[in-house]
């Protein structure tokens, strides 16, 4: 039996999840996918300005995967800029450490862990809330990893 891949650590759900060049259908588009690990990449590097190497630890991987990994997704995200196609960030083996419940109703937005329960909007008392991970297919799977005792 092959050993499962270890799963990169990515802080949070992206708040959008999909992108695309003004006035073009949809269907005329070609798509990129950027997986959940090269979104963060970017967000830690270029967004944040994080070193390498800070940014290797902060996701749980090598400085030269994450470098990699950082190459790749630059290409991805310079195509989407330049040739104007639909990107779309999914999928990716990861696990988010914390999770954004954005409220339907009113807009704002509340990190919470996966642990927490969160039923009522604290902002509106909106019942509508909008689980982000779970958009991206997690949820159960990180709360379980959380549980798992982190090497320091
Ligand atoms: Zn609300
Ligand atoms: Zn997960």
């Amino acid at each position: 039996m092959s050993r499962p891949k270890k799963e990169r650590s990515v802080k949070q759900p992206p708040l959008y999840s999909s992108f695309k060049p003004t006035g073009i259908m949809k269907s005329h588009l070609q798509q990129i996918n950027l997986s959940l690990d090269e979104y963060e990449a970017v967000r830690l590097a270029d967004y944040l300005q994080m070193e390498h190497e800070e940014a290797s630890i902060e996701m749980e991987i090598s400085r030269s995967t994450f470098t990699r990994l950082l190459e790749k997704a630059r290409k991805k995200v310079s195509a989407f800029l330049i040739e104007g196609k639909e990107l779309y960030i999914e999928g990716g083996c990861i696990h988010f450490r914390g999770n954004i419940i954005r409220c339907v109703s009113c807009g704002h937005m509340f990190n919470i862990g996966f642990k927490d329960e969160l039923n009522l909007c604290p902002n509106c008392g909106s019942e509508n809330l909008l689980d982000m991970a779970g958009g991206y297919g997690h949820g159960r799977c990180c709360q379980q990893y959380d549980r798992i005792t982190r090497r320091s």
